[in-house]
Parts: structure tokens; sequence; C-alpha cells
């Protein structure tokens, strides 16, 4: 059973982990095992972990990347490279079963604030707790922040106009009706990443027609939902844990070379790309314009589609693409910009998330209030001039997971570190580096989906040399950070 009681809150811990997905459970499982003696919570505002995998639950949720990667480098993958949201569940709830985690998490905890005393050296946190009038306090000497990177209560929708006249419903996938019949519908879903990709094959089966309406195409690699090596291993009775190793080395060996290729030779990848595609519809399907985005390949992730389920969606009648702008809602649907209408009872807005940088919490340090924006981050994991605080924000294009056991190995050695030292505050320092040249989060020709453009002010800077830059890739990140030098003078000790 989730634990969400707060009698037994231990309310001044060394640690407090914000959030319970699966940035969060691993840095639980990484403290107990690096630093068994540091007490900590996670407090978690859903009713039980998973994070990204609780909240969506809209038809075929299922990962985009594979689970070897983006499971834990501590814990086998035995199931399927794309996994659904329920085994990804169930991976995480064996994790905690297996390594005691449940004791250490409150559930239904929602953070509202945080405010670093330095006279203190603690932070005090509050939280409010679902079904109850009185708020928790918790005192903690660090703060590792794994609350992901969007808003979960709501997603983003644009405004179209004509949108109060359309008589169907509008639902968004991150806020998925249970009760929603699809049945012989017709159905628009507007979107054209992975979500999109997900929903339109596992509602064509059922409703009597899903469009799947893009402005902008997107890459799609398509191949069996199985990898080979995994297979081979498995059949030879090789030891989970061996084939878990051998086979993350290889996805990334593989994703190396790909983003190399993309970058070297993109017509290659794309020809590739479309080829999967042409294999299941045939040479007559248009390509161009539904499926060649104007950008190169892995400028934003390639969203793979585990055995071509869309394309075979789209082949059996049962889906289609339209790639155009909507003009308008209509009462009956929506009128694109070339003077076509699509008739849709139901319309799903697959546009993407709100950024929601650390939490939605107020935070402040000796009484003045922080301004994220204003801080450049320590190797992507920490903020200048922010005490005792990490933050977990993965890989866009790898998986996420790989960053947030990196980060849990780093934020470990810190804190064994200062014990070591004796000294109870960290606070990354830039020192000569202020008058460094300053760069967004993410560099727009690097990586620029919607909900980034959207919220890019919002997210700290980085600099233009070690250790202020954040690379967003994992072959540089996992040869440097271990051997990070956390005594170059760019974190502060007392
Ligand atoms: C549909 C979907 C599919 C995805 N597929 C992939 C994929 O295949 N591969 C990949 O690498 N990435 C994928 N991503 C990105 C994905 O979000 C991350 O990979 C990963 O799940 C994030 O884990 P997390 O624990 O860091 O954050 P989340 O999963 O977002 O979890 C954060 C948790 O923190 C809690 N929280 C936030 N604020 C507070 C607060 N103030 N107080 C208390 N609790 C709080 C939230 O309730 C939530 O449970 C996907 C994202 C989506 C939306």
């Amino acid at each position: 059973m989730p634990n969400d009681a707060t009698t037994d809150l231990d309310t001044d811990v060394d640690v407090l982990v914000v959030g319970a997905g699966i940035s969060g459970v691993a840095a639980a499982y990484h403290l107990r095992t690096q630093c068994p003696d540091r007490s900590f919570v996670v407090l978690e505002n859903q009713e039980s972990f998973g994070g990204t995998w609780r909240t969506h639950t809209y038809p075929g949720i299922r990962s985009d990347s594979d689970l070897f990667t983006f499971g834990y480098r501590f814990k086998p993958w035995t199931g399927t490279p794309i996994a659904t949201a329920d085994k990804i569940l169930e991976y995480m709830g064996e994790v905690i079963d297996e390594n005691d985690l449940d004791q250490f998490i409150r559930y239904n905890h929602t953070i509202s604030n945080a405010a670093w005393s330095s006279a203190d050296k603690r932070w005090t946190v509050q939280a409010s707790v679902a079904g109850s009038d009185e708020p928790v306090e918790v005192r903690a000497r660090f703060l590792w922040m794994c609350q992901g990177y969007y808003r979960h209560s709501e997603g983003y929708t644009p405004t179209w106009p004509g949108m109060d006249s359309y008589e169907g419903d509008i639902v968004h996938p991150q806020t998925w009706p249970d009760d929603l019949d699809y049945a012989n519908k017709r159905v628009v879903v507007i979107g054209s990443g992975a979500t999109a990709a997900t929903i339109v094959p596992a509602m064509a089966g059922d409703a009597a027609h899903v469009t799947m309406l893009q402005r902008s195409p997107t890459y799609f690699a398509t191949g069996r939902n199985s990898n080979e090596l995994a297979e081979m291993l498995r059949e030879l009775e090789i030891p989970d844990e061996w084939t878990h190793e051998i086979v993350r080395r290889k996805v990334i060996f593989d994703g190396a070379q790909v983003a190399k290729m993309s970058r070297l030779e993109p017509e290659t990848v794309k020809a590739e790309l479309h080829q999967g595609i042409t294999d299941i519809l045939g040479d007559d399907y248009p390509l161009d314009p539904h499926f060649t985005p104007t950008y190169r390949p892995w400028h934003q992730r390639i969203a793979f589609v585990p055995d071509g389920d869309l394309f075979h969606a789209i082949n059996d009648g049962n889906a289609s693409v339209a790639t155009d702008e909507i003009e308008t809602f209509v009462e009956k649907g929506i009128l694109l910009k070339s003077g076509e209408t699509l008739e849709a009872d139901i319309v799903v807005t697959a546009t993407g998330f709100n950024l929601n940088v650390l939490g939605d919490i107020a935070f402040e340090i000796d009484n003045e209030p922080m301004d994220f924006a204003q801080t450049v981050t320590w190797r992507g994991a920490m903020f200048s001039g922010v005490p005792n605080m990490t933050w977990v924000f993965g890989y866009f294009r790898a998986s996420w997971t790989l960053r947030a056991d990196l980060i849990a190995d780093l934020v470990c050695r810190l804190l064994n570190h200062m014990d070591a030292k004796g000294v109870d505050v960290v606070t990354p320092t830039l020192g000569d580096d202020a008058g460094m040249e300053l760069k967004p989060w993410v560099e727009a020709e690097d990586f620029n989906p919607g909900y980034i453009r959207r919220g890019i002010h919002l997210l700290p800077k980085q600099g233009d040399r070690d250790p202020w830059i954040h690379t967003q890739n994992y072959v540089e990140d996992k040869e440097t950070l271990p051997l990070a030098d956390l005594d170059d003078g760019s974190l502060h000790y007392s």
C-alpha cells in the first residue's frame, strides 16, 4: 500500500527528494546504497510512485525510448524494449520493494515553498497534504529536485478560433477521461510527436476513423519491438544483469552512431527512415509532406514506432494523416487552411506540455525570492548561488534515466565528500567566470520542441566553459561527471 501517513514523517532530514517519478526513485535507491548514513524522505504529490507513467493514461501509453536505457543501470530490464506505462510502473514497483524504499516515500504531499536559511544551514519546505487542512513542514540539509520538466496537472492546449462552437469533446492526453467512449467515433488527433503516434494506432481499431492532424511532420523510425542482441543473450541463458549491461552499451553505441550520421549524412539517415515507412505504406504513399520534416533527423527526438503500428493503421484505412493548419474549429469539426473540413466527434490535443521549472515551488534564499532564470548551472546539475540543491534534468534525445543515475552518483559523491571535509554547505560559485558569455539552457539550433521554446526564459543559463556547460550528451557526461573535480574552486564549501 502506498504510504501517505504524515504522523511518522521525519521532519528533519539530511536530504529531501522532491518527486517519486523515475528520477526520485533513483535518488532514493542511490542514497540508500551510496550514502547509507544519510536520513532522507521523498515527498510526492500524486497518490503513488511513477510520475509521468502514472499521470498519463491515454490509450496505448508507452515509452518511446528503449527500456534497457530508460530502465535503471542497477535493475535489469527483462521485457520488450518499448514498454507500456503499466510495465514501467511494475518495474519501478519492484525497485521500491526490493530495496525497501517505501518507508522513505510520502505520497499526496505537494510542496509549495522552500526557503533556505544560511543561519540554520537548512531548507525549510512546506507541503500541503491531500485530505488534510494541516500543512507539513520538513527541514532538510539538502534538496534533491526530481520534479520532472512539465506541470502534471494540466497539458498545453493552444487556443484556436471557434473552439467554443465545437460540439464534440476536446481531450488532452495528459488528462484523459476514464470514461471517454470513442467506439465508432470520428477522432482527430492534433499533433505529430510520439504521443500522437501512440494514440492514433491505439484508437484506430475501435474508432470509426482517426486522423492525425499535424502542422509539421516528425521523423519516425520503425522496427520490431524487440532487441536481437537481447534475444540472443537470453537464449544463451546469459544472466539478466549481463544482458542488461551489454544491451545498454549497444543501444548507447547505436544511438551515438545515429546522432553522428544525422549530422554528417542527414540525407542517408532520412532515406533509411523513409524506407521503413515505405516498406509498410508502399511507394505511392506521399512521404512529403506527411513524413518529411524541414529539420535534419535528430534535431528533435526521433520517435520510434514499434512494429510500425501507426503505419499499419494508415495502411488498413483506419487512420490517416493531414498535414495542414487549423483555420478554425466549427460545430462539427475543424476547418483547415486548405479549405478542407475534418469532421470529428472527439478532438485529442496532443500538443505538448507546460514547462514547469522546479515543481512550481516558490523558492527563497535568506528571505529573498529566487529566480532560477538568473542562475547558471553547474554541470547542468546545480545552480550558481543556490546552496545545497541539485536537480535532475535528463536527456532529450537519449533516455532520461541515464542522466538520473549519473547525477545520483555525482550527488552522492558530493555528499560523501562534504562529510569527509566536515562541511555543511556547498554552493556553486561563478568567481572569475562571472563575466563569461551566457547561453540558453538549450540552444535552439540543437533542440527546439515547443515546450522548450515557450519556457526557455524560465530556465537557468549555461556558460561557455566547464563546469558551467550543460551538454545534453550522455556519451560525454558518462566520462566527465564521474571524474568531476569537486575541489576545482567552482564549489564553495562552508
Ligand atoms: C508520455 C510521455 C512519454 C515519455 N517517454 C519517454 C521515453 O520513452 N524516454 C525518455 O527518456 N523520456 C520520456 N519522457 C520524458 C519523461 O517525462 C521522463 O523521461 C521521465 O519519466 C521523467 O521522470 P522524472 O521522475 O524526472 O519526472 P516525472 O515523471 O515528471 O515525475 C516527477 C514527479 O514529481 C512530482 N512533483 C512535481 N512537483 C512536485 C511538488 N511541488 N511537490 C511534490 N511532488 C511534485 C510529480 O507529481 C511527479 O510524480 C516521456 C514523457 C511523457 C510525458
